[in-house]
């Protein structure tokens, strides 16, 4: 194991500044390596500090992780305005890259199992809501893509300001021009681009925001798949489509998924008459079964119902006032039309984090008719230095 061994009073150190942080307790562990509560004497506060594990791909992740949280906080978000944790420090200790973060509280996980699994209330997920937005802003401009936003990775402030949250756990993250990886995200939270083996852009930060905000209000996660599969079969039944032709087109694991239909299918039935304008056709348990020689794993069903509409509306309340239950139904039609924008499976359609921040669910307007959401501006394509060798023997760029 290339852990560190900490116990309590454990000291670290960054040997540049001379900077001390003493270990009081463990906050997590992880397959990157370790966080710990740590007290620094000269201010007499506590800071996080992330431990990376000593091994050549865990150093690089983290050595990552701190070049983009010092581009999003010093470039991006200087004034703190944004939601996003600050890093305070990183060194080298005993080969361990170590990054040192402000003290945050508990994750909105650990929040949702307080509650018994049973959702907040509607006013909690939109003040939530909000601030995630306030993250995917300036995450989605800086031309990053965080790739693991989930309830685990928002973080709870222990400020005094109310219910202040922030995106914690950039080590995942990458450039938007550099997508390297293909399997990427938690799974509940995965996007259906990333699913299929598709090309993908920060829209999927945004598959994992709606689901998130769904979780939040629901208790539970929205598509709780237990394989690929599942959740795949969940998007379908539970939006009432299935991904578009275009972006089946595209998809590396089409195939995994999917059965080429073409136009031969021509019956009476509805159903079958929509699907059969579609080239593919999502698959079986049994034919998964017969391509993959395998069963698909499939996990239980959590709702009573299959629609998002329905399993948003039918949601038992949390309250039995009558003139509560009036204004909860309409932020809970609100709250579908959001949805509906956020969990579509065309990246392209998917509302960017600035369109979603205007939707009547977060401003807090009356929800009138579906929101249309304003014009995208056309993306100014960032400008990033690129690495370039001069070569001075040979006196020419290379
Ligand atoms: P991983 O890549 O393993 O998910 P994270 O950065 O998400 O690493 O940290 C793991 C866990 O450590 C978090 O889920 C959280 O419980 C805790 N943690 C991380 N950063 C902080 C922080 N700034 N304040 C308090 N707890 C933190
Ligand atoms: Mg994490």
């Amino acid at each position: 194991n290339s852990d560190m061994i900490l116990y309590a009073n454990f000291v670290l150190v960054n040997f540049e500044t001379r900077q001390r942080y003493i270990v009081h307790d463990m906050l997590g562990q992880g397959t990157f390596g370790q966080v710990a509560k740590c007290w620094v004497p000269e201010t007499d506060h506590f800071v996080a500090v992330k431990i990376i594990k000593n091994h050549p791909a865990y150093y690089q992740q983290g050595l990552a992780e701190v070049s983009i949280l010092s581009l999003l906080n010093n470039k991006f978000d200087p004034d703190d305005k944004h939601n996003i944790v600050r890093m305070l420090d990183y060194f080298v200790f005993r080969h361990h890259l170590c990054i040192a973060f402000e003290m945050l509280g508990p994750n909105l996980f650990e929040l949702i199992k307080s509650h018994k699994y049973n959702g907040f209330p509607l006013n909690l997920v939109q003040m939530f809501s909000k601030q995630i937005l306030r993250a995917l802003i300036v995450i989605k401009d800086a031309g990053i893509i965080h790739c693991d936003l989930k309830p685990e990775n928002i973080l709870v402030s222990t400020s005094m300001k109310a219910a202040e949250i922030k995106v914690i756990d950039f080590g995942s993250a990458c450039l938007e021009q550099q997508t390297i990886y293909s399997y990427i995200q938690s799974r509940y939270y995965r996007s259906p681009e990333v699913l299929l083996g598709c090309p993908y852009t920060t829209a999927i930060d945004m598959w994992s925001f709606g689901c998130i905000v769904a979780e939040l209000f629901l208790g539970i996660p929205l598509f709780p798949g237990a394989s690929e599969f599942d959740i795949l079969r969940r998007m379908i039944d539970t939006l009432g489509a299935q991904p578009p032709d275009d972006l089946l087109r595209k998809a590396n694991n089409r195939s995994k998924f999917f059965k080429q239909v073409g136009s031969i299918y021509r019956m009476e039935d509805d159903e079958i008459c929509k699907r059969s304008s579609s080239t593919f056709q999502f698959l079986t348990e049994e034919e998964y079964e017969a391509r993959e020689s395998k069963k698909p794993v499939i996990g239980k069903k959590y709702y009573s119902y299959v629609k998002l509409e329905d399993i948003v509306v039918n949601y038992p309340y949390k309250t039995n006032l009558p003139e509560e239950i009036s204004k909860e139904n309409r932020t809970r039609l609100a709250l579908v039309d959001f949805l509906r924008g956020l969990v579509q499976f065309d990246p392209e359609k998917r509302w960017s984090p600035l369109q979603a921040s205007f939707h009547p669910f977060v401003t807090g307007e009356p929800f009138l008719c579906p929101y249309r959401p304003p014009q995208q501006t056309p993306q100014i394509p960032v400008i990033r230095t690129v690495a370039v060798n001069h070569n001075p023997v040979e006196g020419h760029w290379v």
